[in-house]
């Protein structure tokens, strides 16, 4: 089937959401192509206390859900499937699904990007509950806790001095003996006393999955190729993200990782915006998501009012030359 739209949005996470909101409260009736993770990320979690307007916290699939009823109150339409080819060559821009063929005048990405795990079964159990991907969201759960930090990159080591200032002891768990990060910030974190390092080791696994919250991580060090289980309270996991952009790879201008590059929220292509963590290298938190999903929507608007205006003005100028051809004065 064919679907004809002014305003779709790829992705159903904070940004695409918002995104949604504002199109449809300017009267656009976009359409969500959800992906097959709807809601996006916040729904693998559990407690989010950084999101304004919630002084107790809200679960992350709860405020996923209201906004996806905000969203669908001012007249959104969704589709829950992924956007499997999107041709950006053609006005209007073709997004192919599985069963719909849609054709849109705008386009707005927000794919997100997904953080890398272990692939341990019990990290993905015990995810918001002890596990996490991200330090500025849940450090402040684990005040005077013991926690482990994975990973060698400028974000481990980040996560893991930002962490020193809760956590009770801060142990950072790298696979190999030097670190990948900047040397300033390697230093940042050896000169910090409640920093521990295993280096050359790796998790083996993360308990207690029967209890359904961390209690302990073995750790396995590669060079003596023993294994030995310390208490933990929190295991962050910071080895990276992955952009979902792969869709858009040769059509958009995108950073040497993979994130879509913006002025704003404009692509390199005109008519195409992206929002969210697909375009955010640095921040990667809900609100500024929310915060580029609102920009994207205001920006698909402007951009079809432009296109409007240009097409009424191209309209009257031929109505013109057509009456002067026929010689009517008015
Ligand atoms: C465990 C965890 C806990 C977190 N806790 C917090 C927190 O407490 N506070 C906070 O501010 N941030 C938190 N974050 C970060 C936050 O979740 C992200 O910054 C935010 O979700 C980004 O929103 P987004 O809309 O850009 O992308 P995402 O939430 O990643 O959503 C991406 C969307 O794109 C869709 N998609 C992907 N590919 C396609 C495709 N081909 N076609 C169509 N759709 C597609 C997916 O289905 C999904 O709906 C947490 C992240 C994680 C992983």
């Amino acid at each position: 089937m064919t679907i004809r739209k002014k305003v779709t949005i790829l992705g159903s996470g904070a940004a695409g959401l918002t995104a949604a909101i504002y199109a449809a409260r300017a009267d656009l009736e976009p359409l969500v192509i959800q992906g097959l993770q709807a809601g996006g990320q916040l729904t693998i979690t559990t407690d989010v206390e950084n999101f304004p307007g919630f002084p107790n916290g809200i679960l992350g699939p709860t405020l996923m859900e209201e906004m996806h009823k905000q969203a669908e109150r001012f007249g959104t339409q969704f589709i829950y499937d992924n956007a499997e080819l999107v041709d950006m060559t053609k006005r209007p821009f073709v997004v192919q699904t599985s069963g719909e063929e849609v054709h849109t005048d705008t386009l707005i990405i927000c794919t997100g990007a997904s953080a890398k795990w272990l692939g341990l079964e019990s990290e993905q159990k015990l995810m918001g509950h002890g596990v996490s991907a991200c330090a500025t969201c849940d450090a402040f759960f684990f005040k005077e806790k013991v926690v482990f930090v994975v990973g060698g990159g400028d974000t481990a080591l980040e996560e893991a001095i930002f962490l020193t200032r809760f956590a009770s002891e801060v142990n950072l768990v790298h696979r190999r003996d030097s670190f990948r990060a900047s040397k300033i910030m390697a230093d940042r974190a050896k000169s910090n006393p409640k920093i521990k390092f295993f280096l050359d080791t790796i998790v083996e696994d993360i308990f207690d999955v029967s209890k359904g919250e961390v209690t302990g991580i073995r750790l396995k060090n590669l060079k003596t190729s023993q294994s030995q289980d310390y208490k933990a309270d929190g295991v962050f996991i910071a080895i990276g993200h992955h952009p979902n952009s792969d869709l858009f790879k040769g059509q958009l201008k995108m950073n040497e990782n993979g994130y879509i590059t913006t002025d704003g929220v404009r692509t390199s292509i005109p008519g195409v915006f992206a929002a969210g963590d697909v375009q955010d290298e640095t921040y990667k938190q809900a609100i500024t998501a929310a915060g580029t999903g609102c920009a994207a929507a205001l920006e698909a608007q402007w951009y079809l009012e432009r296109l409007e205006h240009e097409s009424s003005k191209k309209n009257n100028s031929d109505s013109n030359s057509q009456k002067a051809v026929a010689g009517v004065h008015e």
